[in-house]
């Protein structure tokens, strides 16, 4: 049985943090019209997934811990209505730091069916928070964790940035001892990238911050490979690493190809044989009362799209790249190919192979997305 999830996109932010490429703003426009909105849109969409058991239910953004408590439990609600939704099912709340008080934890715990919460601290020091420009500080960072466990939230995941200029050896060491002394089970940690047409990319263009250097990056994922094997975490996914059982079922979703439905502007969304996005415009997005209008793009995946995604997602997880899966499903020419390209990277140390399965060797995996686009078809 295949899983499935519904990731909700919330794009409302207090401010744009420097780095960041989603499709957020720092406005509150339409806001009284939003969730009324995606209330519509599950409505208008709701066929997508057919009639697939939901696993997890993901609000993601955006920062949607700005979404009252009422507001969450309308959207959840109306999701069961339409959805066959169970008690087990995986429910994440993407949270910042400082909308998360203790009465904020405490409502969300009490009076909500959310039960994973995923804090977005990205660094436990002042000075890295400021050049991100995160609304939050350290001490938010360290309230937030400490009123989530204290208020019974077991199920958590914490996001760290490596990377960042001014990020010595000594205070990324000094962030994952934070991280680990609190005793939670799920880290998500990321390389800082300058995307274009963000503010970072601008400022560093003027030379008024500091480019990353990437050198630093690569210590850093190397710190990090070593104290996560130190504290018994798995590196099941190149950005993130859990203890045994506490893999994130939403995002397993994606890597191992299951089906997903999203909701929200810019959302994409999956069943197997569509790919498809949401407009990235808030004034269409709440104006769309047709999935027409909702819909800015659809494409149905050819097979060697499909072969290079399963490749490339496969390449980036513990489980690996299984040339089994690939002749039951793409078929003897498409393993030919693999294995001929697979051979030099194994040559040089860059893949393991057990068996049927290939998987990037530990200094490999800071360069997954390069490796696994030398087995791309075209
Ligand atoms: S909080 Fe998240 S979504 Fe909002 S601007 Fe910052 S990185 Fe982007």
């Amino acid at each position: 049985m295949s899983l499935a999830g519904i990731y909700i996109h919330i794009p409302y932010c207090k401010q744009k943090c420097h780095y960041c490429n989603f499709y957020s703003f720092a406005s509150n426009n339409y806001r009284e019209l939003f969730v009324d909105a995606l209330l519509n849109e599950i409505n208008l969409r709701k066929n997508f997934l057919g009639k697939e058991k939901i696993n997890t239910v993901y609000f993601g953004g955006g920062t949607p811990s700005l979404l009252n408590i009422d507001e969450l439990n309308k959207i959840i609600q109306h999701l069961g209505d339409v959805f066959d939704l169970s008690d087990e099912t995986e429910t994440t709340l993407e949270a910042n730091p400082d909308d998360l008080n203790a009465e904020k934890i405490h409502d969300l715990k009490k009076h909500t069916p959310i039960n994973r919460l995923s804090i977005g601290v990205q660094s436990f020091f002042d000075d890295d928070l400021l050049y991100l420009n995160r609304i939050h500080n350290s001490k938010h960072a360290i309230d937030s964790i400490e009123n989530a466990i204290k208020a019974g939230f077991h199920n958590m995941t914490v996001d760290l940035i490596y990377g960042i200029p001014g990020l010595t050896e000594k205070k990324w060491r000094e962030n994952l001892r934070i991280f680990f002394d609190f005793n939670i089970k799920h880290l998500s940690s990321y390389s800082l990238t300058v995307e274009p047409k963000t503010a970072l990319n601008a400022l560093i263009n003027k030379n008024k911050i500091k480019n990353i250097v990437e050198e630093e990056s690569i210590r850093h994922f190397e710190i990090l490979q070593e104290e996560s094997d130190k504290h018994a975490f798995i590196h099941y996914e190149i950005s993130n690493f859990a203890r045994e059982g506490h893999y994130s079922k939403h995002n397993s979703i994606y890597w191992l190809g299951g089906h997903y439905s999203g909701f929200g502007p810019s959302a994409h969304s999956f069943n197997g044989k569509t790919r498809q996005w949401n407009v990235s415009n808030m004034k269409q997005y709440v104006e769309s009362d047709t999935v027409d209008k909702i819909v800015r793009e659809k494409e149905t995946l050819t097979i060697q799209q499909q072969y290079n995604e399963y490749v490339m997602t496969s390449l980036r997880t513990s489980w690996g790249c299984d040339t089994l899966h690939i002749k039951n499903v793409f078929g003897d020419s498409f393993v030919k190919l693999f294995e001929k390209e697979a051979e030099k990277h194994i040559l040089n140390n860059k893949l393991l192979k057990t068996e049927s399965v290939y998987k990037l060797s530990k200094q490999a995996k800071l360069f997954a997305d390069g490796i696994a686009s030398d087995f791309f078809v075209f």
